[in-house]
């Protein structure tokens, strides 16, 4: 779409994901996680802890929420991506310091194994990552590497016997990094060049346990947001990484963390259309009650005009993120531009209706719910 060679088939009718079967286990699981997240979760504590309350945890993973996408013989739910956006919208209707716990497990924690793991790795590590008893980070960013990944200095050396790599480095930022079990550590490996013999440092995947003795990670990251998300700094001293640990192939990293960066960005759209909704339902509640000047301030042009144009962006954020999740699910892999820009319009959209909700709920929209 985005270069102007629109497929249409991929658009027109707009893609119907689900077939009778998957809608209906869907329409089984939006009511009691709905529930769920009405009744047991507490944003507000969860904020005011910094952390997850530990029986919202226990609650989410007996419901399954952390294993959305494994395959159901290894002990998931086995979702597509368009029920994966559905639930995801729900989450992030209600605590996205959860949904980025959620995320950061499954759709960049673990998807590396998802989509790149041999049938060794997958059984290995899969169903304990599924139920919850595993939480899983993804390792890439570093004090100086963010954007530009492919400038990061963690190494992994082979052994002279070739059973296992040593990895030494530090990472930053790393979204359940104190809570993780599993990482998927991106480390640069000395390899030689097949056409000049030189040797080169190229990136390569790999899963790393912290059972493997030599993970360690920092405090949790004081933030302005998502203060319930666990972000902790994550160090790998003289890790024996076996070598069957590696997703992929060796020097073949790069592509390994762009495919899971890409396959997981509409998930920021489907969270953030729940919460533009779910915020804009609290503001415009407010403004069908709120007397000023003798009226309802919903009377107001002013008003209108802001909940008219909140609604626009809130429905082109989740058109966008149930087309590029349908058009995944439905077979097309060119999917990278649309993914990344309902990531970046999301963001914003979500940035500028939250302000527009303040705004409407005059200075009630700057009050903290009293925990
Ligand atoms: C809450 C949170 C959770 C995170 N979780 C994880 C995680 O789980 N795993 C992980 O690996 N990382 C994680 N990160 C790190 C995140 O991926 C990085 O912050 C991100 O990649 C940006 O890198 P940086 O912060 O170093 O910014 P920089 O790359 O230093 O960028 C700083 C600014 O410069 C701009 N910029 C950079 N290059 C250019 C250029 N060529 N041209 C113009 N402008 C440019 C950027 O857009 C940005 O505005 C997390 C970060 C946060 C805040």
């Amino acid at each position: 779409m985005f270069k102007g060679q629109i497929a249409t088939a991929q658009v027109f009718p707009f893609p119907k994901a689900l077939n009778e079967e998957q809608g209906q286990f869907l329409q089984e699981l939006v009511g009691p996680v709905s529930k769920f997240f009405e009744e047991v979760n507490d944003p507000a504590k969860n904020d005011a802890l910094e952390k997850v309350e530990d029986h919202t945890m226990e609650g989410l993973k007996e419901m399954g929420a952390f294993g959305l996408q494994v395959p159901a013989d290894l002990g998931g739910l086995g979702l597509s991506n368009t029920q994966y956006a559905r639930l995801v919208e729900i989450v992030g209707g209600h605590d996205l310091g959860v949904g980025i716990t959620l995320g950061a497990h499954q759709s960049i924690g673990f998807k590396g194994i998802l989509l790149f793991g041999n049938k060794a790795q997958r059984e290995k590590y899969l169903p304990k990552l599924a139920t919850g008893e595993h939480i899983a980070a993804f390792c890439l960013t570093e004090p100086a590497s963010g954007s530009d990944a492919a400038s990061i200095k963690t190494t992994a050396v082979l052994s002279p016997c070739g059973k296992y790599y040593t990895m030494n480095g530090s990472k930053i930022w790393i979204s359940n990094g104190g809570l993780a079990e599993i990482f998927t550590v991106f480390a640069k490996t000395p390899m030689k060049d097949p056409k000049t013999g030189e040797m080169k440092d190229k990136i390569t995947a790999f899963v790393v346990e912290r059972s493997f003795g030599g993970v360690t990670n920092g405090p949790p990251e004081k933030k302005m947001g998502i203060k319930a998300s666990n972000t902790a700094e994550v160090y790998f001293e003289d890790v024996r990484v076996p070598a069957d640990c590696i997703l992929g192939e060796v020097g073949g990293g790069f592509k390994v963390a762009m495919n899971i960066l890409n396959s997981g960005r509409f998930g920021i759209a489907a969270a953030l259309s729940g919460t533009m909704r779910s915020i804009m339902a609290k503001a415009i509640d407010h403004a069908a009650n709120r007397t000023q000047f003798g009226n309802k301030i919903h009377t107001y042009g002013a008003i209108q005009e802001k909940v008219a144009r909140m609604t626009m962006l809130q429905y082109v954020t989740e058109s966008m993120a149930y087309m590029i999740s349908g058009n995944m699910d439905s077979g097309a892999t060119d999917f990278q531009i649309e993914a990344a820009i309902s990531k970046i319009f999301a963001s914003e959209a979500a940035w500028t209706v939250t302000d527009e909700c303040i705004q409407v709920m005059g200075g009630m929209g700057f009050m903290k719910v009293s925990v």
